[in-house]
């Protein structure tokens, strides 16, 4: 447990959290929505400082990132608590309720980073930006030691942590759930515009990849996903775009997306963006990374394991010598 950063002291002993835009006024001896950071005394503690709910190795295309060490494997781990609602989290159990947990310091991370080979940690599962203060430790730690540093996060944070803390991320995949507010609210209890504010600022300091999860009836009408194909290329078109298939879970209980509609938002993203790919479903060739200038086939992907890169060390396509967007994509 730490004292938490991003926090002001109110009348009576509550405190107020400004480490997200729901900014929790806690009272003492409660928690804030996320369930990591309580009120003890009229101070604000991350509760959840170092505290697991997994460890595993995946390989970087599962969390997804497709532009960044291809090929290679990271430790991941998360917290418990999401500081989201949303109705069809498929990770409810651990996001929304208090699971057991296990410790994990800095040495330890280092030396499972070693013992297999990763290139460092993924923060995820859950929403690891309510571990801030753990990641902002132990960040330090690992690129001190050569490692890198992956949030796979909801982008749900206020400005200013949010500025603190990129300087030591190398990669970040974020969910952009929708380009509606009134979706973000009503289904994942949230809000819109520190997402897309997340996106921007994050855009210009590291290297960033984007998950959209497509829910039919709630966010696939083209009017949406036109208005979230134009904000990324205005920001800039070669960043990736994950278009992810929905399955019931949790409080959803909707279909799962038809194939039918993920191929069309892929076409619909393909004439404005750079690299585009579709997830949770194996549709011929959309896992796969060509060149935006000469087309030519440079990742191909079945799956997670045995994938080679033919981009050269300077990162550029092998027959055209076009700058691929990306980290370290040569295998
Ligand atoms: S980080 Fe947690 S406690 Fe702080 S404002 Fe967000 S949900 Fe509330
Ligand atoms: S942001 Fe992710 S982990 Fe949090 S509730 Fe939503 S889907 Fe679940």
């Amino acid at each position: 447990m730490r004292e938490a950063l991003f926090y002001k002291q109110l009348e009576d002993n509550k405190v107020k959290c400004k480490l997200c835009p729901h900014e929790c006024i806690i009272a003492e001896d409660k928690s804030g929505l996320c369930l990591g950071r309580e009120n003890k005394d009229g101070k604000l503690y991350a509760t959840n400082y170092g505290k697991t709910i997994s460890l595993s190795m995946d390989p970087v295309e599962k969390k997804p990132l497709y532009h960044f060490y291809p090929g290679e494997n990271i430790l991941s781990i998360g917290p418990n608590g999401c500081n989201l609602r949303c109705k069809f989290c498929q990770n409810y159990t651990s996001s929304q309720e208090k699971v057991p947990t296990r410790d994990i310091d800095a040495d330890q991370l280092l030396s499972y980073c070693k013992q297999n080979d990763s290139i460092g940690v993924a923060y995820t599962y859950t929403e690891p930006l309510i571990w801030y203060e753990y990641i902002l430790d132990t960040a330090k730690i690992l690129h001190e030691n050569d490692k890198k540093v992956v949030l796979v996060t909801n982008g749900t944070i206020n400005e200013e942590p949010l500025r603190k803390i990129l300087p030591f991320v190398d990669a970040m995949n974020i969910d952009l759930k929708s380009m509606e507010d009134d979706f973000y609210k009503k289904v994942c209890s949230g809000f819109l515009e520190p997402v897309k504010n997340t996106i921007k600022t994050a855009s210009k300091e590291t290297h960033i990849e984007i998950t959209n999860l497509v829910i039919p009836e709630y966010n696939d009408a083209d009017e949406n996903l036109n208005t979230m194909i134009d904000f990324l290329q205005n920001i800039n078109p070669d960043i990736p775009l994950h278009i992810s298939r929905y399955f019931p879970a949790y409080k959803l209980q909707a279909a799962p997306t038809p194939s039918s509609t993920l191929k069309k938002i892929y076409k619909m993203a393909k004439k404005r963006l750079n690299h585009v790919y579709i997830g949770n479903i194996n549709i011929k060739n959309t896992m796969n990374t060509t060149c935006p200038e000469c087309s030519e086939l440079l990742i191909k992907r079945q799956g997670y394991f045995g994938i080679e890169s033919k981009i050269t060390k300077e990162n550029t396509c092998h027959k055209c010598g076009h700058k691929i967007y990306g980290e370290h994509l040569y295998t």
